[in-house]
């Protein structure tokens, strides 16, 4: 199999890395610490088409598809995880709008998700239904008599939930069906009886705001519904499966990020009169997460692989986000320990990159739920 770029592609990459370093280096630290999103980086990437990958140029986007969107991913995890996130999980909302979307919403929406510098956000999670989202409450009840559809329910833990100007909310429009009874309604920003709750003080992605979405009788134009009735939980699952190619790309960069780091100061850092890369327990480590990392990144680019080439991806994208995620922890440990003290201290970002990681086997679905779906699609 051929993974090498096209000219193209290898001047997204270019372009990914010099944004990343000038621009989300210099910041990433501050961002975290100081858990505020960044607004003028997210402005620059609508700025750059970032935003606008794998949506046609007709509505403002990039054009690309799921390898575009995991060159830029990645470059951004090796610095800013918050950044990388933030931008996998707008381009989440664009795409199933691109691929879902009547004409109208396409050229209502679109534009202002890519180049306009709108964040968009996906809500499915629900207090009582994280892994088991079939088992979400919320509701979405249809009325005749205003052509409108009224949204009751919470949605938790939803990144970007409290500043997207675009959700794509997951809301039982039958719910005597259960999952066959969900569908898909965009609601924007602002509409009457939409409030933001919580937003989560988490362990990392600090500049990645996570909040509650709270939805009391609130009223949505039946032109805002996305696909068909009852079609919202293939919806959702279709867009996880990219979504996961998107979160290995986070694991990825991040764990590319840790061995170079590790490289880096095993040379500098000189423990018994020589550099500690002279000892072969650090050379050890060292090629395990190298050769671990660059296995992670054949999964991350064979997902990508299937799925611009419109093959079946959703085992292959499980696969990538469960063993670019268990990598990615492993490779930000081991590299934490290479810098040893200095490596738990906020002066380096090793500290960062350990709790950033973590992330990456929890959201889009648990390694556990990703097991599962491995096993389903391998036993079938
Ligand atoms: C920072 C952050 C950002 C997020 N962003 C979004 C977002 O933008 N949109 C959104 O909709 N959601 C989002 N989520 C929600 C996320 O996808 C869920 O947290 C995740 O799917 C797990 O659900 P849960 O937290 O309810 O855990 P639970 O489902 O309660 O799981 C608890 C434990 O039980 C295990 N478990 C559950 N079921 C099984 C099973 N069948 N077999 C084996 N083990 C199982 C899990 O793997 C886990 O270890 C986000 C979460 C976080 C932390």
């Amino acid at each position: 199999m051929d993974f090498s770029l096209t000219k193209k592609q290898e001047m997204l990459k270019k372009l990914s890395e010099q944004f990343a370093v000038n621009e989300l280096e210099p910041v990433a630290a501050e961002v975290d610490e100081s858990h505020t999103f960044p607004e003028e980086n997210f402005k620059k990437m609508a700025e750059l088409g970032f935003t606008g990958i794998g949506v046609s140029r007709q509505y403002g986007g990039s054009e690309g598809g799921t390898l575009e969107k995991v060159i830029a991913v990645s470059e951004f995890a090796k610095v800013c995880m918050s950044s990388a996130a933030i931008l996998s999980i707008h381009l989440i909302a664009p795409q199933a709008i691109s691929r879902y979307g009547t004409e109208e919403q396409k050229k209502k929406y679109l534009p202002r998700l890519t180049r306009g510098g709108e964040l968009g956000a996906f809500a499915l999670t629900e207090p009582d239904a994280g892994s088991d989202a079939g088992s979400a409450r919320t509701t979405a009840i249809f009325d005749r008599e205003t052509n409108e559809y009224v949204l009751n329910g919470t949605k938790c833990f939803i990144s970007g939930g409290s500043r997207a100007g675009v959700v794509i909310v997951f809301a039982l429009t039958d719910p005597s069906k259960g999952t066959r009874g969900m569908s898909a309604i965009i609601v924007e920003k602002g509409t009457p009886g939409f409030t933001v709750g919580k937003v989560e003080n988490k362990m990392g992605l600090g500049g990645s705001e996570t909040a509650e979405l709270i939805f009391e009788d609130c009223r949505v134009p039946a032109a805002n519904f996305l696909g068909k009735e009852g079609q919202g939980f293939k919806i959702a699952m279709q867009a996880l499966d990219g979504a996961r190619i998107g979160v290995g790309a986070q694991a990825m960069g991040v764990a590319e990020a840790a061995v170079d780091l590790s490289v880096k100061y095993a040379n500098e850092r000189v423990q018994f009169g020589k550099p500690i890369a002279a000892l072969q327990g650090i050379q050890w480590y060292i090629a395990d997460m190298a050769t671990k990392t660059e296995a992670a990144k054949a999964l991350v680019y064979h997902a990508a692989y299937l799925a611009d080439s419109g093959q079946p991806f959703t085992k292959m994208a499980a696969m990538c986000k469960l063993n670019a995620s268990e990598n990615a922890r492993f490779v930000t440990n081991l590299a934490l320990q290479i810098h040893g003290g200095y490596g738990y201290m906020k002066e380096y970002p090793l500290e960062r990159m350990y709790r950033d990681a973590k992330i990456t086997e929890i959201y889009e679905g648990t390694s556990e739920i990703h097991k599962v779906v491995i096993a389903r699609e391998v036993m079938r």
